[in-house]
């Protein structure tokens, strides 16, 4: 076995121990250099790549060679930076025009059929404990659509990846199964449907156009709340594609427990299934994704702008992907990218939470979570539904603000301060036993601090 055949069945084997997009971000252009006595070197792209084969998978891939090849005992990594990487990086004009137009290519290859997006992909897809559920639920129902989780529920803020890893699923049930009628539909576009069929008295044809979707693909289902008529035809269409093991999935920005004005039985249904959340990457996955999107784009940033970025940017991916996508324009008309020029480049996307978080921005996403007006947040009512969020709101107000008690009271009509502490004390209790408030806790502060 020459060093190219070995590294090719460890590569082989290591796919059986880790998820694909770990696998391709990861052993992408990784070879194996040199095999000297008991030792193995194994080239890689960059400081990062080595850093993380070295920590995370040095015993696997030492262990599949051992089984290989006895005579193997030990291995390291080198840097090789690729050839690709740095020829693009000259400013190429030719390199420059092909990509240009290849982006504009790809808006072109939605799927007239499917409306999918070939872009989104598994392959690119990367993978953190920020969704490794989501995207193991999203895998297992590409794998077996109608058979594994039905529905598949994804759920998170905005830029976190839901459209992404739910059309990864279409793409690849499409291209592995080309017989299987894929349909994504943004919500909005499904229900301006169902209004206008509706209206226009051909509901029977809307749903007939339906029936041969093998995997419906519901895009932000939130959209659907309050839809009453809609709501009703959607059930009817749901309950006929599950039925015939059809595969639904959908997403939302709440779990489905924690969207006002949904219908039970269309709730208990998407509960039917299995629910999954994307939430927000930390550090390290932030510098793996912009990583695997500037290799994607074909060109090279210094490590500590990428770092910098990383750092700054925390909103959410698609910020980040847009941060990075400024740096680029600018690299393109042949500005350098230094530290500084990043720092002046991005001004617009980086802000402190002090900046965002403040007592407006509290009252106003808590109310909208709960579908409030801001001022009822205030009655002196003991509803259950007002009193609720009422206490959230003080609970952040304490927790994110560091409001004083009497401050808070003060806010809410000059109630004592001993109400105050009662809503804190008791949300901060209630966290820590109730999933479903840790949940609206998250996502009502990520939306705080998304600006
Ligand atoms: P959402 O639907 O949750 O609002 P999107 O799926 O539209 O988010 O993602 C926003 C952008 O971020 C897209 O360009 C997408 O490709 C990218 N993105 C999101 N999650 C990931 C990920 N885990 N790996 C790579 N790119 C991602
Ligand atoms: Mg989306």
């Amino acid at each position: 076995m020459n060093n190219s055949e070995l590294w090719q069945s460890v590569l082989a084997q290591m796919q059986f121990h880790i998820s694909k997009a770990n696998f391709a971000t990861w052993f992408k252009n990784t070879e194996i250099i040199s095999k000297k006595e008991e030792k193995i070197i194994i080239s890689v792209p960059n400081a990062f790549s080595k850093e993380w084969l070295s920590n995370k998978y040095n015993k696997l891939i030492l262990k599949i060679l051992h089984d290989t090849d006895e005579s193997i005992k030990d291995l390291d990594f080198i840097i090789e930076p690729q050839l690709k990487g740095l020829l693009i990086k000259s400013n190429n004009i030719e390199n420059e025009k092909t990509e240009d137009a290849q982006l504009k290519f790809d808006e072109f290859k939605i799927n007239k059929e499917t409306n999918l997006n070939p872009r989104y992909t598994f392959d690119n897809f990367v993978v953190g404990s920020f969704n490794e559920l989501a995207h193991a639920a999203a895998l297992a129902v590409a794998d077996n659509p109608g058979l594994t989780y039905n529905p598949l529920f994804i759920y998170g803020g905005t830029g976190l990846g839901k459209t992404h890893l739910m059309q990864a699923v279409g793409n690849k049930i499409s291209d592995r199964l080309k017989k299987e009628k894929v349909k994504y539909i943004s919500s909005e576009k499904f229900v301006s449907a169902i209004v206008s069929a509706i209206r226009t008295n051909s509901m029977e044809s809307f749903k007939a156009s339906l029936a041969p979707i093998d995997v419906l693909i519901l895009d932000d289902i939130q959209f659907i709340a309050g839809k009453n008529k809609s709501q009703e035809e959607f059930f009817h269409v749901f309950n006929s594609l599950y039925e015939k093991n059809k595969q639904i999935i959908l997403s939302s920005d709440r779990p489905p427990n924690a969207i006002p004005e949904l219908e039970e039985r269309l709730r208990s249904r998407f509960e039917g299934g299995m629910i999954a959340d994307v939430s927000l990457p930390d550090y390290e996955t932030r510098l793996v994704i912009l990583k695997t999107k500037t290799k994607e784009k074909g060109v090279d940033l210094p490590e500590e702008i990428l770092e910098y970025i990383a750092t700054n940017v925390k909103k959410n991916i698609r910020e980040l992907e847009g941060a990075l996508n400024k740096l680029l324009v600018s690299s393109k008309l042949n500005q350098t990218i230094d530290l500084e020029t990043t720092k002046k480049l991005l001004k617009g996307f980086i802000f402190s939470p002090f900046d965002v978080a403040n007592y407006k921005k509290i009252i106003e996403t808590v109310a909208k979570f709960y579908n409030l007006d801001e001022k009822s947040l205030f009655d002196a009512t003991r509803k259950k539904e007002i009193v609720r969020p009422r206490q959230i709101a003080m609970f952040l107000l304490r927790k994110e603000l560091k409001y004083s008690f009497p401050a808070i009271a003060r806010k809410f009509g000059g109630k004592d301060h001993t109400t105050a502490i009662y809503a804190y004390k008791k949300i901060l209790q209630e966290n820590e036993e109730n999933n479903r408030l840790t949940e609206e806790l998250n996502l009502i502060k990520q939306r705080i601090y998304s600006g």
